[in-house]
């Protein structure tokens, strides 16, 4: 008999240790498959991590541990799920991050293989069913039948469901003339491709390449500004790797906002390469994950998730806009992809290069440290300027078109002489909906979200009140629920008002709207982005969708309606956040031989995250905004990790914080500043009330020591439960 040690599916702290089960039958059970086990009553999923074999009775067992081991319900797989790399991925990552393994194990693997029990309902492979050749001899066949023969014979093999004259077939089945073969079947359609041969590299390109190959370092960080060709220095290193045998990890922020890329490398490298994202089905990323698996892909091109492929033989690993916080999970397990990048490159010997015009703050101070080694590229393709910029103060009235309190007279004008040069337009507006906030004249009433308490944005599309933060709406309402008042304000704008704005101020105008209302419906923003390149648009109006990564070679102005907001966020990032946002959007102003103009509105007009965004120059804020982090104690001269505790009774979650704050406060005594109880920016979650602590220190060995130790301690706890968010980007 076999004592099976399993991890079950519920994420939970309190179940986040092995379950023991009897296995009594013949199979010899292997650590790393999928059982489903009994569990309270219920069949759910459950992962091997240890098999012990015993010669003792399921009697003699019960007597010894005082309670009846129930049995396995039935295996689920017969090889193990992970290689060894993944195996001590798994430890590595759920050790760093303080998350339950099987909360790591959910990400890892995609949906069919995912140790829980919705996978049971998941895709199977799919098959392709061909007809092939066996005997030639055409002797007693009709001629419809040697018809038929020779085709198959001729083409070598046909896909049976291409063959209409099934009954025929059948006869030459039947006389063994034929025979069916079947093929595992890719189920994502990837378009046909035609190579391209890549452009001569410029000489910048060629030596930032020369430099990473003469070096021996593990970690590049690319500092490149917008336009200045990483993409193709991305595409020869993969080239280099895979001549060299190796395979290639290539991740980028979000695939639908930048298709592009994977383009590029389907150009370059076809069938060798395989695609992994959220916008797969379930069945196609399946597949890719198998493709991958039995080593038929040695490109993987994906987001966040595909840091887990399970490719083997890895020699480069790239990450592409890696200041893009989309990198890090914000739910368990909290991991960010440029962490388990870094360790996959030390477990592979394989190079990560991490690339962007607006590195990470965290980043760039590895590279001044030479923890990273830096590479730059400090012009862009082909000597084209960067844009000019236009800093205007919303702030002083002259500026402001007295027809439109949205837009400047700098920003009317250009918009008006860009369209009549027929080139095109974006405007960058933060915030989707009409208006950010509503209220009641009378009695001051504001319309905030029940379960977050935040306040409710009005749509006019569908005349709904939206929450920003969970999926609450309710339509928008004639008079004030408190005092019965009609005189309802609006105020603050967003994407949907600048469209109506800019319809009417520009009648003749094609206007595009690009966020996440409007990206609701996925194919979208493939569309939207089409449309725009094809010119069948002259301005596309969006939030931060818009900024990143696009190369749209007739867009000569870009508009920052409002660059302040997100500079009043409560987050020691909102300065680094609006400089990367504001940078990248200028990026896309000129980028091929015209000459490109942005304009920024702000009513900060000499705040340096602007006027340096102004200025293209990243070394400047980061050197600025490292004076601010070193004077506030936070990344990346501390670490920091967030504890939030969430529970049903508002109370006792209180005072179960002020308890972990007092721990900590021991354990840490003076090596950390601990912020807390705070309460967080969305203080309720569906029904569950927060409080969060926030821990800073310099030591992570020693957090990591005092983390475990109140996970412990605190971690099992029916009232409330603990999430720790190590690095986190909440605050
Ligand atoms: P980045 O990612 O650095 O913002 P891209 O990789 O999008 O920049 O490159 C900007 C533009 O320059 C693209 O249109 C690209 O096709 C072009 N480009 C890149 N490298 C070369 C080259 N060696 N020769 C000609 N054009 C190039
Ligand atoms: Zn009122
Ligand atoms: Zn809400």
């Amino acid at each position: 008999m076999q004592i099976v040690k399993v991890l079950i599916e519920y994420a939970n702290r309190t179940l986040n240790r092995p379950f023991s089960y009897l296995y009594k039958g013949n199979v010899k059970i292997q650590k790393g498959i999928r059982v489903l086990v009994n569990f309270n009553h219920r069949d759910i999923f459950g992962y091997v991590v240890d098999v012990e074999e015993t010669n003792k009775t399921a009697e003699e067992l019960e007597m010894e541990s005082g309670y009846q081991l129930s049995e396995i319900v039935s295996i689920i797989d017969q090889t193990p799920l992970l290689d060894q790399e993944l195996l001590t991925l798994l430890d590595e990552v759920s050790s760093y991050y303080q998350a339950p393994k099987i909360s790591v194990l959910q990400v890892m693997l995609p949906p069919s293989l995912s140790p829980r029990k919705s996978a049971l309902k998941a895709p199977k492979i799919a098959y392709d069913q061909f007809y092939e050749l066996l005997d030639d001899s055409e002797e007693g066949l009709t001629n419809k039948q040697i018809e038929l023969l020779r085709f198959i014979k001729q083409e070598k093999r046909v896909l049976k469901k291409d063959v209409k004259s099934k009954s025929i077939a059948d006869k030459l089945l039947e006389a063994g003339k034929i025979h069916i073969t079947k093929e595992e079947k890719r189920r994502l359609k990837i378009p046909d491709y035609k190579y391209e041969n890549p452009p001569l590299l410029t000489d910048d390109q060629k030596n930032v390449i020369k430099e990473f190959n003469d070096s021996n370092d593990d970690v590049y960080l690319l500092e490149g500004v917008t336009g200045s060709g990483k993409t193709e220095v991305y595409l020869s290193l993969s080239e280099q790797v895979l001549n060299s045998g190796k395979s290639v990890l290539m991740l980028v922020p979000e695939i639908s906002l930048t298709p592009m890329m994977v383009e590029y490398f389907l150009h370059r490298f076809k069938d060798n390469v395989a695609i992994l994202h959220s916008d797969l089905t379930p069945a196609e990323k399946y597949d890719e994950y198998r493709k991958i698996a039995k080593g038929e892909c040695h490109i993987v091109v994906g987001v966040r998730s595909a840091i887990f492929a399970p490719l083997k033989n890895i020699g480069l690993i790239i990450l592409d806009e890696e200041h893009t916080e989309s990198y890090k999970q914000d739910t368990l397990p909290f991991y960010h992809a440029r962490e388990v990048a870094i360790m996959r490159g030390k477990y592979n010997h394989a190079k990560v290069l991490l690339a962007s015009a607006t590195p990470s703050l965290e980043s760039r101070a590895r590279g001044q440290k030479n923890v990273y080694h830096m590479l730059y590229l400090t012009k862009r393709i082909n000597n084209q300027k960067l844009p000019t910029t236009k800093i205007v103060n919303m702030l002083d009235y002259r500026n402001i078109d007295r027809d439109s309190y949205i837009f400047s007279h700098a920003l009317r004008e250009a918009i008006h002489a860009t369209l009549s040069r027929n080139e095109q337009v974006i405007l960058l507006i933060n915030r989707r909906g009409f208006s950010t906030h509503v209220n009641c004249r009378e009695c001051g009433h504001v319309f905030k979200c029940p379960t977050c308490g935040i306040a409710l944005t009005y749509h006019k599309s569908d005349n709904m009140l939206k929450c920003h933060h969970c999926d609450y709406v309710e339509p928008y309402p004639e008079v004030c629920p408190e005092c019965g008042s009609r005189h309802l304000l609006k105020t603050g704008f967003g994407t949907e008002k600048i469209q109506d704005e800019v319809a009417r101020l520009f009648p003749n105008a094609r206007t595009l709207r690009l966020d996440s209302d409007s990206a609701k419906n996925k194919s979208r923003i493939p569309e939207t982005i089409e449309a725009f390149r094809k010119k069948e648009v002259d301005i596309l109006i969006g939030t931060q969708m818009i900024a990143k990564g696009h190369d749209f070679p007739d867009v000569t102005l870009v508009g920052i309606v409002l660059a302040d907001i997100g500079l009043s966020m409560p987050s020691f990032r909102s300065n680094e956040r609006a400089f990367q946002l504001i940078t990248q959007a200028i990026g896309r102003s000129g980028r091929k031989e015209k000459p490109g103009l942005a304009i920024i509105q702000t009513y900060m007009p000499s705040h340096y995250a602007i006027t340096f965004a102004a200025r293209q120059d990243y070394e400047l804020f980061y050197r600025k905004e490292m004076e601010m982090r070193k004077l506030q104690f936070y990344p990346p001269y501390a670490y920091i990790t967030s504890v939030t505790v969430r529970g049903r009774n508002e109370d006792s979650v209180i005072e179960n914080t002020y308890q972990i704050v007092d721990f900590l406060n021991d354990e840490f005594f003076d090596e950390a500043q601990i912020l807390g109880p705070t309460t967080p920016y969305v203080p309720v979650d569906m029904g569950f009330h927060l409080r969060s602590i926030l821990l800073k220190y310099r030591d992570p060995a020693k957090a990591r020591v005092i983390l475990a130790k109140m996970l412990d301690l605190f971690g099992n706890n029916s009232q409330f439960e603990l999430f720790v968010n190590v690095d986190s980007y909440n605050f």
